[in-house]
This record gives structure tokens, C-alpha cells and sequence, in this order.
């Protein structure tokens, strides 16, 4: 699985921080999220997955 975010929609809203805090992250200074684990294992598939459905602006995909 690949974890990809369009920095270009995201506005740091962070829901998927709450999702999944393994996987994103966002710091004091960030402009959008930081994938802290671009390539995670399946045990967080379900946690991307809600990371995906909770994000407002549609702005992460799963390959893979
Ligand atoms: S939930 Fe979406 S908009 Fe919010 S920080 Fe994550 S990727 Fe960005």
C-alpha cells in the first residue's frame, strides 16, 4: 500500500492525523501534512482507509 496526499488540496485540516497518527503527521510550521509513512504495512490499512473517508477535501489516495 502507498499513501499518496495532493499538497495541493490539502489544507491541514487533520483529520487524518486523528485517523491515522502513524502514518500523518502535522508540525507547528508545516503547510500541509506530513506522510511520515509513505509505504505502511497492512496492519494500517484500516486507519489510512478512515484517513481517506475523513479528510474534507479528498485529498489522499491508496495504491496499491
Ligand atoms: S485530512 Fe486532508 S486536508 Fe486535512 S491534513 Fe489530512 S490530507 Fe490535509
Amino acid at each position: 500500500m502507498r499513501v499518496i496526499v495532493d499538497s495541493d488540496r490539502c489544507e491541514l485540516h487533520g483529520e487524518c492525523m486523528v485517523a491515522a497518527p502513524d502514518v500523518f503527521d502535522i508540525g507547528d510550521d508545516d503547510e500541509v501534512v506530513t506522510v511520515l509513512n509513505a509505504e505502511p504495512g497492512e496492519h494500517l490499512r484500516a486507519a489510512v482507509e478512515q484517513a481517506v473517508l475523513m479528510c474534507p477535501l479528498g485529498a489522499i489516495r491508496i495504491e496499491g
